[in-house]
């Protein structure tokens, strides 16, 4: 008997399955592994990337084993489209949401109680209905996958409060398998959703978060929609794509400015109505080549394995959110491009948000470091993927399919400017009643006498003209770069610039400053999928 025959033998129940009710021939990667462990009565924690496979992880020991797969998930706007495909298979599914009225609920309730459903969809918040529970206790469970697990992280972008309650699923039915999902893998977060949801048992399986056909590419922000227009223009002509915007109302502006250049593009953000939405994300789904301009409320759950380009037109607020927005290119395995520009002004307004932001000193902390990161990320003069990587604690070689692979920038020894930088913000540091951001600070090493300058008297100053050696624009990547790498800060409403604690060492010539040469012009090779 060779292998081949043993995989298939008849009580291979899974293998069964996988080939019979959703037509794929084999495994893929720890999916054999997962679905022998929940199958078993296990446990599992399931870390994986987008794109990585995770639904048939519940999907096939839900029709293994015995009873009603339950299936706990924040995404109600996909439950439809998902019971869909499963019926298309023949699989037995249902879904229980506030999308419905009385009498869907009911038959689906009806259903499940006769043991007419394979799998049922729930969203959270109906386990906090007594009738919910009372519901799953009068039928059989198989086990309950949650899915979008890092939604019970409270520090995480997609939190929701109705995923703390599901710790208690463990209490009501101990002997129910329990399977938790996500596609967010910090040790942070992998260590939150253990704590919380009670996964210590747990079988952990932590899949490899490189996308190798996904291009990373960072550029300098300077015409964010002409940039865009170009990357658009010279590389994905008639490709479908997202581009991410932190506003609603730069969504629209954007998805306008890409129609009136002849790219079929829409809008996409929480303040559009709910058909609105619907009929843009349909259109996404079934067209080709559509532009979604969108705020990160757009795409979770969204599988349409095509997608060529994400773009961000703002900085992201943490690598997390990074790595998952661009992780929605490129599911089908060929070459994708993820490109993001940032300038200071994305520094200066994020500061902001977070010096404005409800909670504690801790969350605000916590919300400076995702920042850092993310700014360390964009500085690098490495490998970005090894970066991403190295962030979700995963270990990569250089990948010669990121912009700084392909075109390596140089490092220069940049102690002086900074120190001339750093010594003109702490010259400003006791002007009453006067804050100035970078423009201010750029003129004054520059020697522009401008009236802002005159009024205030800063060509009086010793370091007033000290900076003619930087044109502007690379004074910004100065600044940029200070700030990514803590030697400098942003405060107040107006991105007051001012010293760090480290700052001091620069000053006092304890410390030097390497600093990225920005590429003459970022080429872009095609890139080979490797998968
Ligand atoms: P995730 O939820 O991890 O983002 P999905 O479960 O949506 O990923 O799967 C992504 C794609 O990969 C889907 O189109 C799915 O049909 C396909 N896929 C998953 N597992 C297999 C497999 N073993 N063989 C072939 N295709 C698979
Ligand atoms: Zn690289």
């Amino acid at each position: 008997m060779t292998a081949t025959d043993l995989a298939a033998e008849p009580d291979d129940r899974a293998l069964d399955v996988l080939r019979r009710v959703f037509g794929y021939e084999s495994f893929r990667g720890e999916q054999r592994a997962i679905v022998e462990q929940v199958i078993d009565g296990g446990d599992a924690l399931v870390l994986m990337p987008t794109g990585g496979g995770k639904s048939l992880c519940y999907q096939v020991p839900s029709l293994v084993r015995g009873g009603v797969g339950v299936v706990i998930s924040p995404l109600i706007a996909l439950m439809q489209d998902q019971v869909n495909a499963l019926r298309a298979s023949g699989v037995r599914a249902g879904f229980l949401n506030s999308t419905q009225d009385a009498e869907q609920r009911r038959e689906t309730e009806a259903a499940f109680l006769a043991g007419e459903l394979d799998i049922l969809y729930l969203a959270p918040e109906r386990l906090r209905l007594d009738s919910t529970v009372n519901l799953l206790g009068r039928g059989e469970v198989a086990l309950f996958a949650i899915d979008e697990a890092h939604c019970v992280s409270q520090w995480g972008h997609d939190f929701r409060p109705d995923y703390l309650t599901l710790s208690e699923l463990h209490e009501r039915w101990p002997s129910v398998p329990r399977i938790a999902l996500t596609a967010t893998a910090t040790e942070a977060t992998h260590a939150e959703i253990t704590e919380r949801l009670n996964l210590r048992e747990a079988r952990h399986f932590v899949a490899s978060f490189d996308r190798p056909n996904i291009q990373y590419r960072i550029v300098a922000k300077k015409d964010p929609k002409k940039q865009l227009l170009e990357l658009l223009r010279t590389e994905h002509v008639g490709d479908a794509g997202i581009v991410y915007c932190l506003s609603r109302s730069s969504t629209e502006k954007v998805a306008q400015f890409l129609r009136d250049n002849g790219i079929e593009a829409v809008p996409y953000h929480a303040g559009l109505d709910a058909d609105v939405r619907a009929r843009h994300q349909a259109r996404f789904l079934r067209e080709d080549g559509l532009v979604v301009v969108a705020t990160i409320a757009f795409g979770m759950g969204i599988d349409k394995p095509d997608v060529r380009f994400v773009a961000h037109l703002d900085l992201p607020k943490s690598v997390e959110g990074y790595y998952q927005e661009t992780g929605r290119a490129g599911r089908d395995g060929l070459p994708s491009t993820a490109w993001l520009a940032y300038g200071l002004q994305d520094v200066v307004q994020q500061r902001k948000m977070i010096d404005n932001s409800e909670g504690d000193a801790a969350h605000r902390r916590k919300l400076g470091a995702q920042l850092d990161a993310m700014l360390a990320l964009c500085e690098t003069v490495e490998c970005r993927r090894v970066q991403l990587l190295a962030h979700f604690g995963q270990q990569g070689a250089p990948c010669g399919n990121c912009d700084t692979c392909l075109n390596p920038p140089q490092s220069w020894d940049g102690t002086v400017p900074a120190q001339k930088l750093l010594s003109t913000v702490y010259r400003l540091r006791n002007e009453r009643n006067q804050k100035f951001g970078t423009g201010q600070i750029v003129d004054i090493l520059l020697g522009k006498t401008t009236p802002k300058v005159e009024q205030n008297r800063h060509d009086t100053l010793t370091v007033f003209g000290v900076g003619t050696e930087l044109r502007e624009i690379e004074w910004r990547g100065v600044v940029r770069q200070l700030l990514a790498q803590g030697l400098l800060t942003v405060e107040g409403d107006h991105g007051t610039l001012t010293l760090t604690e480290s700052s001091g060492e620069v000053l006092g010539q304890r410390r030097t400053v390497s600093l990225r040469q920005e590429p003459a012009r970022v080429t872009n090779k095609p890139a080979k999928a490797k998968r």
